[in-house]
């Protein structure tokens, strides 16, 4: 975990140079943004990216962007009375 080493090797494309840990604190799989995002690993992006690796990325991750349709919808339930 962290960033004390710059250039470590991207697990998905395999070059050098990836500044990206999974902040999983017993995983120090690296990656490089770009790679992350392509496969789905960046579950924020805002800084600090919080991103993990395939083997520890929280499902819930995908519920917590749900689509705009989905949220008027609840709104508009909730607003019901
Ligand atoms: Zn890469
Ligand atoms: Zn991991």
């Amino acid at each position: 975990m962290g960033l004390l080493c710059s250039f470590q090797r991207c697990f998905i494309c395999g070059q050098s140079g990836a500044t990206i840990t999974c902040c999983d604190m017993d995983c120090d799989l690296s990656f490089h943004l770009p790679c992350a995002m392509e496969a789905g690993c960046v579950t924020q992006y805002i800084t600090p990216y919080r991103s993990y690796c395939p083997a520890h990325r929280p499902e819930q991750a995908v519920q917590a962007t749900p689509e705009p349709g989905t949220l008027i919808n609840e709104n508009a339930a909730k607003s019901d009375c």
